[in-house]
């Protein structure tokens, strides 16, 4: 992998502005939630028909650069006739520790925040955690993370029989021994634990969601890019965070929710679009439609 000290500078790029600068999660948004892949092919000639607009286009999401390359973007070059529109997308990823973007000629180059990594022996004392009984049973340790550490609920022909309640036991009694760990090695005030649907997460405290839009927005400056608007993707409470941070930077944003609408009752739904169908059908549902008017 090209890894690199510093986030690379690109230059600015000469030409009109983008009317709208998409930003999407990716389980749940571009994925199937349970089969974790792309199962409609269709978002990725959407996605496309954007990246050839020079509209700018960033995935946003915990999982790793190793995911995200196979899932989404590797896939993506693949559909791809002319590789200088590779320069319109940005991945970012493990929550904003690692980032990806592409040179001129569609080359791909990657940074990975080493201030933020969780320390090698709390990586191990993890990892020897998740192998042992009862963890072992419902989750692994996600060995393709680079700077925080996931330990994930198993693939259903793995579970050998055990039932999703079994791995949220399993995951509360996880969270207590992850804290312990943070405590033993002082690092409360730097690391925090975020248990979700899928993986139990420990994380620096500065990623996420909210990071992943200042990153972007950031290099978009950085090449001179000021889109209209930007539009948020995302089926999770935590990705209303993206919103809420377009709207305290002062940028004109909307949230795409294909989530259940009910995760979002205590939120200002002001700035917030439902789609029909949900989850990544409810993406493809609003892209296809907003093709004309968008
Ligand atoms: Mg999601």
């Amino acid at each position: 992998m090209n890894e690199q000290n510093e986030r690379p500078n690109r230059p600015k790029i000469e030409k009109g502005q983008p009317q709208t600068a998409w930003l999407f999660d990716i389980d749940g948004v571009l994925t199937d939630p349970l089969e974790k892949k792309v199962t409609h092919p269709a978002l990725f000639d959407e996605l496309i028909k954007r990246l050839e607009r020079q509209e700018p286009v960033a995935l946003n999401t915990g999982r790793s650069l190793e995911f995200v390359n196979r899932v989404i973007l590797k896939p993506l070059e693949k559909k791809i006739a002319d590789a200088h529109i590779l320069q319109n997308i940005f991945g970012i990823v493990e929550k904003g520790g690692v980032w990806i973007s592409y040179d001129l000629d569609g080359k791909q180059e990657t940074y990975v925040d080493r201030n933020i990594r969780a320390p090698e022996d709390l990586k191990d004392e993890i990892r020897a955690l998740a192998a042992k009984p009862p963890f072992s049973e419902t989750m692994f340790y996600d060995e393709t993370k680079q700077t925080m550490v996931s330990v994930e609920l198993l693939p259903k022909d793995q579970m050998h029989g055990r039932s999703f309640e079994e791995f949220q036991e399993a995951q509360r009694a996880l969270v207590v021994e992850l804290q312990r760990l943070l405590s033993h090695h002082h690092l409360e005030s730097s690391f925090r634990i975020d248990p979700s649907r899928i993986a139990t997460d420990v994380q620096n405290k500065n990623v996420g969601k909210a990071l992943g839009v200042r990153q972007f927005v950031e290099a978009l400056r950085t090449r001179g890019v000021r889109p209209t608007q930007y539009l948020a993707f995302g089926d999770s409470e935590s990705d209303y965070e993206m919103y809420e941070e377009l709207k305290r930077l002062g940028l004109p944003g909307q949230l795409v929710y294909v989530g259940e609408q009910e995760a979002l009752r205590e939120k200002d739904l002001s700035g917030v679009v439902f789609t029909r169908r949900k989850v990544d059908q409810g993406t493809l549902e609003f892209l296809q439609n907003a093709t004309k008017s968008v």
